[in-house]
């Protein structure tokens, strides 16, 4: 959190100090905040802004802007290597498919193969006992 500070003063994050976080991004402490009471608007852009502690009660993703940026990759190699193996089962659930189905195939495929020379043979059989 060394790059935390008040937005406003400059005073740098303090763990005796309260600390807002705004919706359009901009931190502020709690004393430049009880100096904007009544202020919908962002002390420092003037957007409405409504205001939050930053606190661990803050929702997840909130919360996830301030983890130490090794912490957020480690997370998001997590995410990554997790949906990667649901994409290798899908990819060898496919491949177990493919490989029975073209098993079938070239079974079926010598059998055509057989069958059509059968059929050619009786043909042939037929033409001299016709003749
Ligand atoms: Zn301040
Ligand atoms: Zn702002």
């Amino acid at each position: 959190m060394d790059w935390v500070f008040c937005n406003k003063c400059s005073i740098k994050f303090q763990q005796s100090m309260k600390y807002y976080l705004g919706d359009c991004g901009h931190i502020v402490c709690e004393r430049c905040v009880s100096s904007n009471t009544g202020n919908q608007q962002c002390l420092i852009c003037k957007e409405p802004a409504s205001t939050l502690e930053l606190s661990k009660l803050m929702n997840p993703s909130m919360q996830m802007l301030f983890w130490p940026f090794e912490n957020v990759i480690e997370q998001c190699y997590k995410v990554f290597k997790f949906q990667n193996m649901h994409r290798n089962l899908y990819v060898e659930a496919l491949m177990t498919k493919y490989n029975f189905l073209k098993k079938e195939y070239l079974k079926n495929y010598a059998k055509t193969k057989m069958l059509r020379k059968e059929n050619h043979f009786m043909k042939e059989k037929l033409q001299v006992s016709n003749n």
